[in-house]
């Protein structure tokens, strides 16, 4: 017999013999694995019994929970944060990414009557490299994907109380309609309508090209997206485009390399939270009010007290 053909007789006869032991289960581990169904089966009515009470308890528990925080949040002598809110669309179909119109004025209305000033990301983060003074109380308001509502629904609310935004435009959508998800199909802005916001003053950042997950991409097919928004954009509006926004949120310690490569000062991510120090510059927290939010969660992300609830509670 040649020494390779008996190699591999020799690991066949072991391969067989691993076989034989997988099989053949001793009373002792057929004891353990009976209790290890038993303690899966437990585990799951557990979890089915705690997410029945969460979701049996929450319409009440949390308005209450987050009323009482409010008021707790008026009396502490805390230095209030200066969140960013992360728009969407505005419009009513109750979509994961649209957000009522009446709703956003009647935020826009509470900001304005407790002299809140509003920030764009630029001004935001110069701020935060400077040290300079924060405005207080101040929020930064942001707008992903640069639906063309933004024109009819956000502007004229803006433009009423002297704020600004900063709107974050996927530039291959320019003028074209929102394919880039299937949650809406709605109009992008087109290149005329960004270039008027800019000259107005409202921020324009970039949001990729594609709005691919960029974490999925090549190096150099996400330097590219992040690279040529960005030339896109200044070629249209004539101004430096700053800040940048992950598509979906996706990014990764590459992809942050490759922004900051790109020459964007700051970088605005999906990270829930109210505050944001000089070390987040290239990932910025932000809050996503849901359509289905309540102007007092709204209050409660203005106050010093929401980090704790969402990290606490999250419901
Ligand atoms: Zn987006």
């Amino acid at each position: 017999m040649k020494p390779g053909v008996e190699m591999t007789e020799a690991a066949e006869k072991q391969n067989k013999n691993r076989g034989k032991m997988s099989t053949e289960v001793s009373p002792h581990r057929k004891q353990m694995g009976e209790k290890m169904i038993h303690e899966q089966k437990l585990e799951a009515i557990g979890r089915m019994a705690v997410g029945t009470a969460r979701s049996l308890i929450k319409p009440v528990l949390k308005p209450a929970l987050i009323n009482t925080l409010n008021l707790i949040s008026r009396l502490l002598p805390v230095r209030s944060p200066v969140p960013i809110f992360a728009y969407h669309s505005l419009d009513e179909s109750g979509s994961f990414l649209s957000f009522s119109p009446e709703i956003f004025r009647r935020q826009m209305e509470f900001l304005h009557s407790r002299g809140y000033r509003v920030y764009t990301v630029s001004e935001y983060t110069k701020l935060l490299y400077e040290g300079g003074e924060m405005a207080i109380p101040a929020v930064v308001l942001t707008f992903d994907d640069g639906f063309a509502n933004f024109l009819t629904e956000a502007a004229p609310v803006l433009r009423k109380y002297g704020y600004r935004a900063t709107v974050y435009i996927p530039t291959d959508f320019i003028g074209r309609q929102s394919d880039f998800t299937s949650l809406v199909d709605l109009p992008i802005l087109s290149g005329n309508e960004i270039r008027k916001l800019a000259e107005e003053g409202f921020e324009i950042g970039s949001h990729s090209r594609s709005h691919p997950n960029l974490t999925r991409l090549t190096p150099d097919q996400a330097r590219n997206e992040i690279v040529r928004s960005k030339v896109v954009l200044e070629d249209l509006t004539g101004k430096e485009v700053r800040t940048f926004c992950y598509p979906r949120g996706d990014y990764n310690r590459e992809i942050i390399e490759l922004v900051k490569e790109a020459g964007y000062q700051a970088a605005v991510s999906l990270r829930p939270g109210n505050r944001n120090s000089i070390a987040d510059t290239h990932i910025l927290h932000r809050i996503v009010i849901g359509p289905r939010d309540s102007i007092e969660y709204f209050r409660l992300a203005l106050g010093p007290l929401f980090n704790l609830y969402y990290r606490l509670f999250k419901i």
